[in-house]
C-alpha cells in the first residue's frame, strides 16, 4: 500500500499521535472522519460514507458539520468510543491541525443525563502486607466536580468499590493491567471503557505532585490513605488534563471514600434488588424510580446515591430520619420546597461547566436563580417551627450564604434577564454594568434607532409611499421603495437592486450608519465577550461555593423527597440500633405495593434465630417476602421510613442476594458457574453482621448436587460466616436443618387447598410448608397415578427422615441411590458391599433385608474364594438362589 500523503496522510499520522480509538479532524466547515475510523462511525452512527481520493487512492470518509460535531461524540461515547478532536488552525503556509481534546466516557462534559458520570483509577499496591490495602482507587465526575478515593483490602472489595461508583470509565494502573482475573470481572460486570492511561502518570512521586497542585498541600495527609489511593488520584487528575475536559478548576475538594461507612452491596445484589432498573433493564418500576418524588436533577443524583451507597453510622442515619420525620407530617412546607426546588437548576454542572468555559450567558442566569433558592428554602424551613428543630436548618447553614448572595447579586447586576445563547454577539449586559460598555451600548442604541425611524422620516420628507428599511447579507441596509414610488425617489437616492414589485437603494448617509453599526456592533460582541469571559471565571472561581450550595439544595430535595413517599405510602420510622434483632411487623415490598393488593407479612430475626429456611409452593411469594426484608433494611440504612406497620431494625454491614441460576436463566442471564462464583463470594465476604438473601440457590444444577450445595452452604453461614439469612427453597429437605442447627427456623408461605384448588395466602407463617404443592401440580396436570403414589411416598419418607431406594424395574438392576437425610449426603447403594446399608437398615424397616437374604449374605461374605473349589461354589449359589427365592 502507497504511503497516504494530503489530508489523509495528515489524518493518519495525527491518528498515530493518539491512543484515542477515532479522530475528528476539522476540515474547512466540516470534521472528517477516514480510512476504518470512516467505518466505524459510518456504521455507528448512519452517517453517508463517501470517497477522498488522494493522490491515487481512495479512502473512505464521513464527516459532520462543524456545529454538529457535539451530539455526534457524545453519541460516540456513550457507545464507548474514544474520540480525538483536531482543530485546524492559521499557520502563514496556510492550515495546520492539532489534537486539542479527547472526548472520553469518563470526561464527556455534554451530558444530558442527570447520573453521576464517574470516572475511576484503580491501582495495586505490590508492597502491601497483612492488613495493609491491597489497592487505591479514586473516582471523579467531571461534569460535577466531585472527586473521591478509596481503599480495598483486595480484588474483591476493589471490585465492590468499582460496582459502587458504578464508572464509566476506569484507569487501571500498571500492575492492574496484568491481571487479568480482575480486569475479566471488570469487564464483565461494569459498563466501562477500560483505558490504558500512560503508566508514568501512576508514578507515585508524579501522582502526589499532581494531587497536592490540585487541593493543596496538607491535602495527602489530611486524606489518610496509602501511595496507591494517591497514585489513583494524580492519574486521574493527569488523565482530565490531558483530554483537554479543562474542569480541573471545577474539582476543588477531595474526600475518602471509606468502604466501612457504607453498606457492602455487590453489583448482583442492585440487580437483584432493582434499585435502579429492573431486572429487564426499565428504569419504571425500579425502587429508586418508585420512591422518586425529588423535583430537582442534582437531588435526583443524589437520592440514587444513597439507595446504592447506604450508611452503617447510627448518627448519620438517625440524623436524617429525623429530617425526614419532620417534614413528613409538614405537608404544606413540604409543597413550598417542591415549587422553590423546580426553579433550582444543577449547581455542579453549572460550575463544571464555568470551568470549562462553556458555560453561556443563560448558565448564568441559571446559576443566580438557583443561588436564590437556598435563601427561600431556609425560609420555608425557618417558617415551620419542626422543621426549623430539624437537622435541616443545619445542612443549610453549611454553605456560605453570604457569599452567595454576593455571586449572585453580581450575576443579576450584570446579565439581562434573558440574554441570547450565543455570547459572541453581544447584548448580554445589563446597562450601567460597565462604562466603557455602556458608551458602546449608547451610540449602539442612538443609532439603531436612527435606523428604525429612517422610513418614516424619509417617507414624510419625500412624500413616498411604500417605504421600509431593512437589511441583508449581500446588500447591507437599504430602503427599499414599491414600484409605483420608485421613480419619484430623490437624487441622491442609488440605486442597488431591482425586485419584481420594488427597487432598493442606499444613500451616503445610510452607508455611514451601516458602517457604525457594523463597527458598534463588533466592538459591543468583542467588549460583551471580554467582560462574560471575566465574569464566568469569577463565577467557576466560586466552583466550590456552588457546588455547597448544590449540594444543600440536593440534600433538602432528597429528604422531602422521601418525606413525601412517606406520607403518601403511610410507611414509619423505623427504630434503628446496634444489635441483631430485625423485627419487621406486617411489612411490605416496596415497589409490588404500588401495584398490588398486597398482603403484609412479619419477620423476625435475633441471636436465636438467624436463619430461615422460606419454603412454599411455586409462586406463592418467597422471592418477594425475601426481597422486601432486604429491602427495607436497605431503606432504613439511607434514612427512609420503611413500608411496614413497625419495625426495629439492627443495622447491617453489608446485604447480598443470589438468585438460582435457573431462575437468572429464565432471564438469560447467568450460567450455574456464575451462581457458585457469587455464591463463593457470599461465603468469603459477608459477616456475622450482614444480610444474605439467597434464592433457591443450587437450583441451576441437578438435584442432588443443588441440594448438597444448598445443604452445606446453609451448615457453613450458620456455623462460620455467623449472617442472618434468609434462604428460600424448594428442597424440602433443608427444612429438616432446622432441628440441627440450632439458630435455623423454618418459615413457609402459607397456601390454602381445596377442591383441588390452591388459593395463595401470601401469608408467612412459623414451620415448614405442610405438604409439597409440586406432587399435587402434577397430579392435576395427569402424571399416571402410580407416579404421582410413589412420589407421595419418596415425599413421606424424606419428610420421616428415612432413606430411599431407588426401585429396579423387572430383571435390570436395581440401580439405586439412596439419600440419606441424617446426613445430608447421597450414596450409590447398587453394589452394596453388604456394610453398607447397614447404619440405615438397623433403624428403617422399608429399606431393611429379611433374615434369609441377610444370611445369604453373611454366608457369601465368609466365603473365601481361594479356599473353596468351583464346583462346592455353584452349589452354593444354587442354595442362596433357592433361599431368596422362597
Ligand atoms: P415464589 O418466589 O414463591 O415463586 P414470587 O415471590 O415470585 O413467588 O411471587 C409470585 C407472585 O405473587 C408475584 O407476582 C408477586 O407479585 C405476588 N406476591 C408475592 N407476595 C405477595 C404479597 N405478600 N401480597 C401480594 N402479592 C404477592
Ligand atoms: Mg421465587
Amino acid at each position: 500500500m502507497t504511503e497516504a500523503t494530503g489530508i489523509v496522510g495528515e489524518f493518519l499520522s495525527l491518528k498515530e499521535e493518539t491512543e484515542a480509538d477515532l479522530l475528528a479532524m476539522q476540515c474547512g466547515d466540516f470534521y472528517e472522519f477516514f480510512a476504518a475510523d470512516a467505518e466505524t462511525v459510518a456504521d455507528e452512527l448512519d452517517l453517508k460514507l463517501s470517497q477522498k481520493s488522494s493522490h491515487g487512492s481512495s479512502y473512505p470518509m464521513a464527516g459532520v458539520p462543524l456545529d454538529d460535531l457535539t451530539p455526534y461524540l457524545k453519541a460516540l461515547v456513550e457507545r464507548g468510543y474514544r474520540v480525538a478532536v483536531a482543530d485546524q488552525y492559521e499557520t502563514d503556509s496556510g492550515h495546520a491541525r492539532e489534537i486539542v481534546r479527547v472526548v472520553t466516557p469518563g470526561t464527556l462534559l455534554e451530558t444530558s443525563d442527570a447520573d453521576a458520570q464517574y470516572m475511576a483509577a484503580i491501582v495495586a499496591d505490590s508492597s502491601a502486607r497483612g492488613d495493609d490495602p491491597a489497592y487505591g482507587l479514586a473516582f471523579a465526575d467531571v461534569t460535577t466536580g466531585r472527586f473521591l478515593v478509596a481503599e480495598a483490602e483486595d480484588a474483591d472489595e476493589a471490585l465492590t468499590e468499582l460496582y459502587r461508583f458504578d464508572p464509566v470509565e476506569v484507569l487501571p494502573g500498571p500492575e492492574v493491567r496484568s491481571d487479568d482475573d480482575l480486569l475479566g470481572l471488570v469487564r464483565e460486570r461494569l459498563e466501562a471503557t477500560l483505558t490504558l492511561h500512560e503508566t508514568e502518570a501512576f508514578a507515585p512521586k508524579r501522582a502526589s505532585h499532581a494531587v497536592r497542585e490540585q487541593f493543596g498541600d496538607g491535602t495527602v495527609d489530611r486524606l489518610g490513605v496509602g501511595e496507591s489511593a494517591v497514585a489513583a488520584a494524580g492519574a486521574v487528575l493527569d488523565y482530565v488534563e490531558e483530554t483537554g475536559a479543562g474542569v480541573l478548576a471545577s474539582m476543588t475538594r477531595i474526600q475518602a471514600h471509606r468502604g466501612d461507612d457504607h453498606v457492602t452491596l455487590d453489583a448482583t445484589t442492585q440487580r437483584n434488588l432493582e434499585l435502579t432498573e429492573t431486572m429487564q433493564g426499565e428504569r419504571e418500576g425500579s425502587l429508586f424510580a418508585t420512591i422518586d418524588h425529588t423535583a430537582t436533577s442534582a437531588g435526583g443524583r443524589l437520592l440514587k446515591e444513597w439507595l446504592q451507597r447506604p450508611r452503617r453510622s447510627l448518627e448519620v442515619l438517625e440524623r436524617r430520619q429525623a429530617s425526614v420525620g419532620a417534614l413528613s407530617t409538614a405537608a404544606l412546607a413540604r409543597d413550598e420546597l417542591q415549587d422553590v426546588l423546580g426553579e433550582a437548576y444543577d449547581l455542579a454542572r453549572l460550575a463544571s461547566k464555568a470551568s470549562h468555559g462553556s458555560a453561556d450567558a443563560r448558565d448564568l442566569v441559571a446559576v443566580r436563580e438557583t443561588l436564590a433558592a437556598l435563601p427561600a428554602v431556609a425560609d420555608v424551613v425557618a417558617a415551620n417551627p419542626d422543621l426549623a428543630d430539624s437537622p435541616l436548618a443545619e445542612i443549610l447553614e453549611r454553605p456560605d450564604r453570604d457569599a452567595a448572595r454576593e455571586l449572585s447579586e453580581t450575576i443579576e447586576e450584570a446579565i439581562a434577564d434573558e440574554p441570547p445563547s450565543t455570547v459572541t454577539q453581544g447584548e448580554l449586559f445589563r446597562y450601567g454594568y460597565d462604562e466603557e460598555l455602556d458608551e458602546v451600548i449608547e451610540r449602539h442604541e442612538e443609532v439603531r434607532e436612527w435606523l428604525e425611524g429612517l422610513a418614516d422620516r424619509e417617507k414624510r420628507r419625500h412624500g413616498l409611499s411604500h417605504v421600509t428599511v431593512d437589511r441583508n447579507k449581500t446588500d447591507g441596509y437599504y430602503i427599499q421603495v414599491g414600484k409605483s414610488a420608485a421613480d419619484g425617489v430623490p437624487d441622491h437616492y442609488e440605486q442597488i437592486k431591482t425586485l419584481k414589485n420594488s427597487k432598493r437603494f442606499t444613500t451616503d448617509e445610510l452607508e455611514e450608519k451601516e458602517r457604525e453599526m457594523l463597527r458598534l456592533e463588533e466592538r459591543r460582541g468583542d467588549l460583551e465577550y471580554e467582560l462574560f469571559e471575566e465574569l464566568r471565571e469569577d463565577v467557576a472561581m466560586r466552583a466550590e461555593l456552588l457546588q455547597d450550595v448544590g449540594r444543600a439544595l440536593a440534600t433538602v430535595d432528597a429528604l422531602a423527597s422521601l418525606a413525601t413517599h412517606a406520607a403518601e405510602n403511610r410507611w414509619v420510622n423505623p427504630a434503628l440500633h446496634e444489635g441483631d434483632r430485625l423485627e419487621i411487623e406486617q411489612g411490605r415490598h416496596p415497589v409490588v405495593e404500588q401495584t398490588t393488593e398486597f398482603v403484609p407479612n412479619d419477620v423476625r430475626l435475633d441471636d436465636n434465630r438467624g436463619f430461615l429456611v422460606v419454603t412454599g409452593p411455586n409462586m406463592s411469594g418467597k422471592s418477594t417476602y425475601m426481597r422486601q426484608v432486604a429491602a427495607i433494611v436497605l431503606l432504613a440504612q439511607i434514612g427512609s421510613f420503611v413500608p411496614a406497620k413497625s419495625a426495629e431494625i439492627g443495622l447491617v454491614d453489608g446485604i447480598f442476594t443470589r438468585v438460582g441460576a435457573l431462575d437468572e436463566l429464565a432471564q438469560g442471564r447467568s450460567t450455574f458457574m456464575v451462581e457458585m462464583s457469587e455464591l463463593s463470594n457470599i461465603l468469603h465476604t459477608a459477616t456475622e453482621e450482614s444480610l444474605v438473601v439467597l434464592d433457591e440457590v443450587g437450583r441451576g444444577t441437578a438435584t442432588y448436587d443443588g441440594i448438597s450445595i444448598a445443604w452445606a452452604a446453609t451448615e457453613y453461614l450458620h456455623n462460620e460466616v455467623r449472617a442472618k439469612t434468609l434462604f428460600a427453597t424448594h428442597y424440602h429437605e433443608l427444612t429438616g436443618l432446622a432441628d440441627r442447627l440450632p439458630r435455623v427456623a423454618n418459615v413457609h408461605i402459607a397456601a390454602d387447598e381445596r377442591d383441588g384448588d390452591v388459593t395463595f395466602l401470601r401469608t408467612v407463617r412459623d414451620g415448614p410448608t405442610d405438604r409439597s404443592y409440586g406432587i399435587h401440580v402434577a397430579d392435576l396436570a395427569g402424571v399416571p397415578e402410580p407416579v404421582v403414589d410413589r412420589s407421595r411416598d419418596v415425599l413421606e419418607r424424606l419428610r420421616e427422615e428415612k432413606a430411599i431406594e431407588a426401585k429396579g424395574g423387572g430383571s435390570s438392576e436395581p440401580v439405586q441411590t439412596v439419600f440419606d437425610v441424617s446426613s445430608g449426603q447421597f450414596r450409590g447403594a447398587a453394589n452394596t458391599d453388604g456394610g453398607s446399608p447397614k447404619s440405615n437398615a438397623e433403624d428403617d424397616d422399608a429399606g431393611a433385608l429379611d433374615a434369609e437374604t441377610e444370611r445369604v449374605l453373611e454366608d457369601l461374605e465368609s466365603v473365601d474364594v481361594n479356599e473353596t473349589s468351583p464346583v462346592e461354589l455353584l452349589s452354593k449359589v444354587q442354595e442362596w438362589q433357592r433361599t431368596i427365592e422362597e
